[in-house]
Order: C-alpha cells, then structure tokens, then sequence
C-alpha cells in the first residue's frame, strides 16, 4: 500500500519508522550461515572453507569479502555476486524446512503484529541479509505479513551497516511521501553494531539481548532501551514509542 502525503513532500511524519534486524532479534537459525557460506564457497570456487568470519550484526557484503579474502581469493564484485547467487539459492531449497532447524523468538510474532496494527507505525528491516534470504527466513515462520521488504535495507547494499539505516530511511520518505525525522527511526537488533547504526543517524536504538551479547553489553553501546527479549510487547512498544 503506498500512502502519500498529499503536497508538501517536506512534511515530516508523526509516524515511527521500526526498521528490524532478523538473526537473533526475530529468528534464530543459527549454524545455517556457516554451512551455506562452505557450499557456496567451494562451488563457486572450488575452495574448501576453513576460516569462517564471525557474523552477528554485519552485512553479507562484509562477510564474502573478508571470507574470500581469507582464502586468498581476490573479492571481486563478480565473485561476490556469485557466491550471493549461491546463498540465495541455498536458501530457497532449505526454504520448506527451516522452521524444523530454527525458531521465531519468543514475542516477535505479537510485537510484529501489534506493531502492525498502530497508525503511527511504518515496519521495515535493517538486516546483513541478502534480501531473498531476509525474506526467507521470516516467512517460514510466518513472520513477514507486516513488514514492508520493498524499504529495507539488506548486506548487499554496504560493508558498513549504519549505511543500511540511511538506505531504509531514504526508501521509506520516498515510498510514504514524508521525510522521517531522525528520531523517529527505530532501530531494533541484538548487537551492538545494531545499536551503532542507529545512533550514527541519531535514531532510537532498541537492544534485545537474544544473540551473542548480553543486556549489560547492548547497554554500554549505547542502546537507548534494552530488553531481555520480545515477549512482553507492552515493554517492546514503550521502546519503540518511546513512552
Ligand atoms: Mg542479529
């Protein structure tokens, strides 16, 4: 649904821009980055993988290079998108059996779905992900009905994840016909590259401790809020609303 503010297309919105990370905030797949990333390697290269770059909180454009790099490959855009070829298809065939391996975090379907049903609320991605696998992951646990996928921002776009925020703020003026004040971008993920994306646009940054790192962690990142995880929707909202 495209919704445009009609004339002034410098009218800054009342509306709350929640721009979601997926891995470890919404789902939790965790292993299947590392046993896609082998496949592809060596079919695109013929490589045996033997060193896996860490994942959490960065973009599938850092971790190719650096995991092409380190297997004395020279990263080019070619290869790149090769290897993302790869992953794509990988996870379209794991597609009808990746809520066997993995689960949705607990609260994420109710707070995506509260979200959903508030005016003031516009909910896209802020993820590593390569789009067709950002849309992968969510919809086989039913969790993509209520995010806009088309203003995202995905790890094809920038090594460097606040990128990713700007992109998706950018998309979602043009898309509503209103520009998003800074601080009426949410940013929700558990790492604190998720909360420094946020913060180097002056967004809200909203930590949720279901990944790798801890409350205290996401805390001293400087995560505005921070929630143990997204099961009680009513702490999620306050976060997001900021009330
Ligand atoms: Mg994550």
């Amino acid at each position: 649904m495209l919704k445009r503010a009609s004339g002034n297309v410098d009218h800054v919105t009342e509306k709350r821009l929640v721009l979601w990370d997926i891995d470890l905030t919404l789902v939790d797949l965790r292993g299947l980055g590392g046993a896609w990333y082998t496949s592809a390697l060596a079919s695109v290269t013929g490589a045996t993988l033997t060193e896996l770059p860490s994942f959490p909180g960065r973009t599938e454009k850092a971790i190719t290079t650096e995991l092409l790099t380190a297997h004395g490959i020279e990263p080019t855009d070619e290869l790149i998108e090769k290897i993302w070829a790869e992953l794509e298809a990988l996870s379209l065939q794991a597609l009808p059996t990746l809520a066997d391996y993995g689960h949705a975090l607990p609260g994420a379907a109710a707070a995506l779905s509260t979200m959903a049903g508030r005016e003031d609320v516009v909910q896209s991605l802020v993820t590593g992900n390569l789009p067709e696998v950002a849309r992968h992951k969510l919809s086989a646990f039913g969790l993509h009905e209520h995010i806009d996928f088309e203003i995202g921002g995905y790890g094809t776009l920038s090594t460097h994840r606040p990128d990713l925020v700007a992109f998706a703020r950018a998309r979602a003026a043009e898309r509503h016909g209103t520009r998003f004040a800074p601080d009426a971008v949410v940013v929700i993920g558990d790492t604190p590259h998720d909360i420094e994306a946020g913060l180097h646009h002056g967004a809200v940054a909203v930590g949720v401790a279901t990944g790798k790192h801890s409350e205290a962690e996401l805390r001293d990142s400087g995560a505005h809020t921070v929630l143990p995880d997204l099961s009680d929707t009513s702490a999620v909202l306050a976060a997001v609303l900021g009330s």
